[in-house]
């Protein structure tokens, strides 16, 4: 892995490269930002920089034994870090201790990993705390973490930290269709729900996803005619799978953020659901501008709720209840 394959966090990677260029490479690094964004992979594409052979440069060359030995997972000079459990144990940072005391083997560096590194548990967070305390020039760890504040004072005031956030819609979108070979349309849909995640939105990529896409946009429709009134479908219709109602509640949203887009510019180019423009030009027909604001709020502040794990189907229900329909 190298920087320039990375799509999206420039301005972090110019920062690092920066401190390569100038040799001010700090010893302890703490990347923060959510989840499944891709700090992990701009760490592993830092390890390969830093001991690439190509030294002159800022960034891995991939064809070098060290860059294919990074890529690969077998670089013995690259110490990956992470638990399945619920702690990461002091055994494990002992582990790293040890090997601080040798020269690493083969690359100018030796990089640790430590994924998850909020999931320490006291006794580890303090060995570690002793390791940043007696910094060797060899030796580069890096923190990544979705948890900074679970981190102690201790450890974040002795790192560098560099903050991620989530890639732009256009980024992923981006990626979808260079990598994945995507529709643009299909992309644009998949990139507007995945949270600003890559890894998110292959998860979202699927036949699955895009059913419950229509059903939802069915639940919308000027010709629902179901049995239920429609903020009792529509309220249930996204409770059934507790796990995937973020996803619909960001499809809800994004059907009410293009009418609002489509009421402004009648263009289908700027809609994110391009695919399903009868459904958004008849909501953008049927509803004000101040009606879709008001329901888009309503969603955000659901989802907000939802994610400090206040009940889901209630939460749902008084949303559904708001919304203008
Ligand atoms: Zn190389």
């Amino acid at each position: 892995m190298s920087f320039a394959k990375i799509y999206g966090h420039s301005r972090q990677i110019d920062m690092l490269r920066q401190t390569m260029t100038q040799g001010r490479v700090a010893h302890s690094y703490l990347f923060s930002g959510p989840d499944a964004i891709g700090k992990k992979t701009v760490a592993l594409a830092f390890a390969a920089a830093l001991n690439c052979a190509d030294a002159a440069g800022s960034d891995a060359c991939g064809v070098c034994a060290s860059c294919r030995k990074m890529t690969s997972g077998h670089h013995p000079d690259l110490h990956l870090l992470a638990t399945q459990a619920q702690f990461l144990r002091i055994d494990a940072v002992r582990g790293i201790q040890e090997q601080m005391a040798f020269k690493p083997l083969e690359g100018r560096r030796r990089i640790f990993i430590l994924d998850d590194a909020d999931k320490m548990n006291e006794q580890a967070a303090n060995a570690l705390l002793k390791t940043l305390e007696e910094p060797s020039a060899d030796n580069i760890l890096l923190l990544v973490t979705a948890r900074p504040y679970w981190l102690p004072q201790t450890i974040l005031s002795r790192c560098r930290h560099v903050r991620f956030s989530p890639l732009s819609v256009q980024t992923v979108a981006r990626f979808l269709t260079e990598q994945k070979k995507e529709e643009p349309s299909r992309a644009a849909v998949l990139a507007s729900l995945s949270g600003g995640s890559i890894g998110r939105a292959l998860e979202l990529n699927s036949e699955e996803t895009m059913a419950f896409r229509e059903a939802l946009g069915r639940l919308l429709s000027d010709a629902d005619q179901g049995a239920l009134p429609r903020p009792i479908a529509l309220a249930s219709f996204l409770a059934q799978d507790k796990r995937e109602i973020r996803r619909g509640l960001a499809i809800l949203k994004s059907f009410f953020r293009d009418a609002l887009v489509f009421r402004e510019t009648a263009a289908a180019s700027m809609t994110i659901n391009a695919d399903a423009l009868p459904l958004v030009s008849a909501l953008a027909a049927r509803l004000t501008g101040e009606d879709l604001l008001h329901n888009i709020a309503l969603v955000d502040k659901a989802h907000e709720t939802i994610e400090m794990n206040v009940n889901k189907s209630l939460t749902l229900e008084a949303m559904a209840f708001k919304l203008h329909l």
